[in-house]
């Protein structure tokens, strides 16, 4: 009893705590080319909701064998309530639900150690990708900051980088994966697709996917001191362009908003998380909204 005593803060002092969030998309499971898989209403839903779970458990999986002490998942797709929560570990907590303020990094904080991304799709500007779209893919057509077009993993990086907390390993098509190692940097990437089309692709086999996302977590585990965070200079210039004009139109009726052209509207925030909830607003926010 003494001895536990004196010997508990020691012990503590050793094991430092390492924290991992990791993002979940669906558009980059292994499998998935159109909306027959990515909505309620497609034929094929219920079934790739078993494999983008499992395709998050392994790199759960992963990130507890390499080290870390806690895991938060955020389910980033749609409706944000695709991920089976009852075929998850239990030693997780989970981001449920949309609209929320930090959209697909909901719930990131300075505390973590490291980001990883699982089921990523390019952005809307990438003529190369899978279901290719930057967080809306029937009313946004470009998303900026700072002149440099973002894909959603580009840009929520710049979230976690505003936390100081790297992104590590992401998995998706195989235009996801190159979008964003080369916008972020050297992160670990897992392939499990070819595009041939905007709704067509070579793909892996889901349980060879799992093999993939475990094997490169794991190795983005073993070198997480090795990254950076990603940070953009701020303020942030945030530059969107709506497919439709009127977007554009309304949104310059307010004095933080300029218009730049028929399509395109300017925001200037103070740090990624104003750009974010900028995002979530023009996203979500519609007079009807009830309740
Ligand atoms: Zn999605």
């Amino acid at each position: 009893m003494l001895l536990l005593f004196g010997m508990a803060p020691a012990v503590e002092a050793q094991v430092k705590k390492m924290k991992i969030y990791i993002s979940v998309d669906m558009e980059g499971v292994a499998g998935v080319v159109t909306g027959d898989q990515l909505t309620p209403a497609g034929f094929e839903y219920q079934r790739f909701r078993e494999f983008m779970t499992q395709e998050a458990t392994v790199a759960i999986e992963a990130a507890f064998a390499g080290g870390a002490s806690e895991v938060v998942l955020s389910d980033s797709h749609g409706n944000a309530e695709n991920l089976l929560i009852e075929k998850l570990p239990k030693n997780v907590l989970l981001v449920r639900g949309f609209p929320r303020p930090l959209e697909m990094m909901q719930g990131i904080d300075e505390t973590f150690d490291g980001v990883i991304f699982i089921g990523y799709h390019a952005s809307t500007t990438n003529t190369e990708g899978v279901r290719a779209h930057t967080f809306s893919s029937a009313r946004l057509a470009d998303v900026r900051l700072n002149n440099v077009s973002m894909s959603e993993g580009s840009f929520n990086a710049a979230v976690a980088g505003y936390f100081n907390v790297p992104v590590i390993m992401v998995s998706g098509d195989e235009a996801a994966v190159k979008e964003v190692t080369t916008e972020v940097g050297d992160i670990e990437g897992a392939v499990v697709k070819w595009n041939y089309g905007f709704h067509s692709a070579k793909t892996m086999m889901p349980e060879a996917a799992y093999d993939l996302i475990r094997e490169k977590v794991k190795t983005a585990m073993g070198r997480i001191k090795s990254f950076k965070p990603y940070k953009v200079k701020t303020p942030v210039q945030l530059d969107v362009r709506f497919k439709n004009y009127r977007p554009a139109e309304v949104l310059s009726y307010l004095s933080i908003v300029e218009r730049i052209d028929a399509h395109s509207i300017r925001f200037i925030g103070k740090d990624m998380i104003e750009a974010t909830k900028f995002i979530a607003f023009i996203t979500n926010y519609e007079p009807g909204l009830e309740p």
